[in-house]
């Protein structure tokens, strides 16, 4: 729909292995033959549906493919490009930092290939400001967590201002937040960002308080925190106060923590009117897109063409990037609105 893909947006929310597109899966799929990976391995279809546990084994399956550096900067800049082409004008990208010892591929050069990626697509003048949070997997424990901070940290100072901020991510039922708080506060005090997936599953409540009372600057998905859901009224006050919230649609229905977008908590969230904002999380994955993900929400939610534009408007509040690229945002926005009847 034309209005959804040329409405200016704002992707807060995007893991980069679980971005990938289909047809750079099929480069990638072609140039390791040997792996036998088929495209159903890697995205899930229209109509599909998989439990969280299986979605973390298709990440798995990327993971496979993408594994040099040449991978990676063929990923990030086809990312990078299929964001601007859906209309995204300021996208956060996520990824965490592997080592490969068969491609020599080690943590620091994964961070300077996607940076090196994105000073590539703005010399070529593709028309997106990207910026990128590393992130945590939460699955490598304690350790992992506070050399990651450390990585991130010494780019904070070297990157110009592209990696800003901090992730934690990876299978909510693996782990516990709690070995990571050192980590998560280092990257706080050091001026890191920090967005982390709280409140996926249900039983994490010891976890979520914790975390919530770091406190974060953003939060992804946080399905479980209102009363509603099984969650409490202390959780959804620490958010509101904080007032930070990003949602992603498809990729909570299709990973089956959310029965049906109609029963979204992205409706309780809206209706109280606290400022949520809308993500794809795993384009390539789950077979979507931002322009995709608004339209879903206008249908479900009954939300018309001039509430959908303050969605998307307001998303560019909750950036990480400094005031002056919000200004810089705001005033694409003007020029970009249409006249609404
Ligand atoms: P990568 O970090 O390799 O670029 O992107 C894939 C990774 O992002 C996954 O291995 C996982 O750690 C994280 N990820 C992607 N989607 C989700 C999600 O919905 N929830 C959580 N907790 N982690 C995710």
């Amino acid at each position: 729909d034309v209005f959804y893909r040329e409405l200016p947006k704002v992707e807060l929310h995007a893991h980069l292995n679980g971005s990938v597109s289909f047809q750079t899966i099929e480069k990638l799929i072609c140039s390791k033959p040997q792996l036998n990976i088929k495209h159903n391995m890697t995205a899930i279809a229209k109509g599909q549906r998989r439990t969280l546990d299986e979605c973390f084994q298709v990440f798995k399956v990327i993971h496979q493919l993408v594994d040099s550096e040449e991978d990676i900067l063929m990923v990030a800049t086809d990312v990078i490009k299929e964001f601007a082409a859906d209309g995204v004008k300021y996208l956060e990208l996520r990824s965490t930092p592997r080592e490969e010892a068969t491609t020599g591929l080690s943590k620091r050069k994964y961070i300077e290939t996607v940076i090196q990626a994105i000073q590539q697509c703005k010399k070529e003048g593709v028309d997106i400001d990207v910026r990128f949070l590393v992130a945590i997997d939460r699955r490598n424990g304690s350790q992992v967590a506070m050399e990651t901070v450390q990585l991130a940290e010494e780019f904070l100072l070297s990157s110009d201002g592209l990696v800003i901020g901090i992730d934690l991510s990876g299978d909510p039922t693996v782990g516990h937040g709690r070995d990571l708080i050192p980590a998560l506060q280092r990257a706080k005090n050091s001026g890191l960002k920090l967005s982390l997936h709280l409140s996926e599953v249900l039983s994490q409540h010891d976890e979520t308080d914790l975390l919530l009372d770091i406190p974060p600057d953003r939060i992804g998905h946080g399905t479980f925190l209102h009363p509603e859901m099984g969650g409490s009224q202390n959780f959804v006050d620490k958010v509101v106060q904080k007032k930070y919230h990003l949602l992603c649609l498809t990729s909570n229905v299709k990973g089956q923590t959310v029965q049906c977008y109609d029963e979204h908590h992205f409706k309780y969230w809206y209706k109280m009117g606290h400022p949520v904002v809308i993500c794809t999380d795993d384009k390539g994955v789950f077979a979507t897109d931002l322009s995709q993900e608004y339209k879903i929400a206008a249908t479900t939610f009954g939300l018309d063409r001039e509430a959908i534009w303050k969605l998307s408007k307001q998303a560019i509040d909750y950036i990480f990037a400094p005031d002056s690229v919000k200004q810089q945002l705001k005033q694409r926005w003007r020029e970009l609105q249409p006249e609404f009847k």
